[in-house]
């Protein structure tokens, strides 16, 4: 049975992504510090408390048994956090990094699966967005990702290092089986803040309706988390097979925008989302979709949930859990 390490297994995208390793029949341990995970997201035979920082630590996981692949999502992800606290993202983000590929190096695993981002493109000058555009971050979240990025790329010439980087786009819902779901603290999400609008009768904040988009607000590729974590299973066996090192698009092909979520929320849950639109928020491109024909090509991945209405009643069983 192949083994694998996920760093961040206590968060979001993580927690799913265990789920369906495991359902896949894979073996998994989670490295998690448990500073914006769950404790409850994982099986506590599989936890272990480490902090990605602490290469030693990492080294002796590793040594345990034998690990085949890594799945690194240990990382900040609040892009307006970035910016008021860049050093704790540099931190985290990038030594944590690279903590973590010491580890390896000195373990001897080679293979990797990066959570990267669509923020690496920044505003895109072509959309449905191809992985070939240049890096263009706006925000300190993104500089990381795509610090990290090259990196790998870095170690893959030096060491041999293997690594697929998944930049997502907009990860969304729950396990359909409310095994896990998404829970942040502060939220900073669509679909959860369209929820706690409903449940507290505190009017959401809807982000600008001036862009230069059909009906004005902004238009984004939301990608159910069960088919991101499907993706990361593509990854690892793209890897243990001897693929080379790769960057993928992770999302549908299809946007929605703010103002058709509001309505399948509303649509979903039965009952009207408040809300006021305010001004733009700082570096939201008006329309980011993905071009995602290299991962359905290369790695046969097809999204299965990513069906708007199918996302936001997931969401919803396991936010009204
Ligand atoms: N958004 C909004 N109000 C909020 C949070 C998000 O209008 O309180 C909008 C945001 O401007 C973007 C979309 O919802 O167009 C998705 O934002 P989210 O923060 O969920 O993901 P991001 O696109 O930043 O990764």
């Amino acid at each position: 049975m192949k083994r694998i390490l996920v760093t961040g297994g206590a968060g979001y995208i993580g927690s799913h992504t265990t789920l369906e390793l495991l359902d896949a029949g894979y073996d998994v341990v989670v490295v998690d510090n448990l500073s914006r995970g769950h404790r409850s997201a994982v099986e506590p035979a599989r936890l272990r408390e480490v902090d990605i920082l602490d290469t030693p630590s990492l080294v002796r996981v590793m040594q345990e048994k034998p690990v085949d692949a890594v799945i690194h999502f240990a990382a900040y992800i609040a892009v307006g956090e970035s910016m008021q606290n860049p050093g704790l993202y540099f931190r985290n983000n990038v030594s944590g990094s690279i903590s973590l590929l010491t580890a390896m190096q000195e373990a001897g695993v080679r293979n990797i699966v990066f959570s990267s981002t669509a923020a690496v493109y920044g505003m895109p000058t072509v959309v449905p967005i191809p992985e070939t555009l240049p890096y263009a971050p706006l925000s300190v979240y993104g500089e990381t990702k795509v610090m990290i990025e090259k990196v790998l790329a870095w170690f893959g010439q030096t060491h041999g290092l293997r690594s697929v980087c998944l930049r997502y786009f907009n990860a969304s819902g729950a396990d359909p089986a409310a095994r896990t779901g998404e829970d942040h603290e502060p939220e900073t999400h669509l679909i959860p803040l369209l929820f706690r609008a409903i449940e507290t009768g505190k009017p959401a904040t809807l982000f600008g309706q001036d862009y230069p988009t059909p009906d004005g607000s902004c238009i984004r590729d939301y990608i159910h988390v069960s088919d991101l974590a499907r993706a990361h299973i593509g990854a690892v066996e793209w890897l243990l097979k001897g693929g080379e090192s790769r960057h993928f698009n992770v999302g549908t092909g299809a946007g929605y925008s703010v103002r058709e979520v509001v309505d399948a929320v509303a649509r979903v849950v039965g009952k009207p989302v408040p809300h006021t639109w305010g001004p733009r928020r700082e570096g939201d491109p008006a329309l980011l979709v993905a071009d995602s024909s290299s991962l359905r090509n290369e790695l046969g991945w097809v999204p299965q949930d990513s069906a708007l209405d199918r996302i936001v009643e997931t969401a919803w069983r396991w936010y009204h859990r």
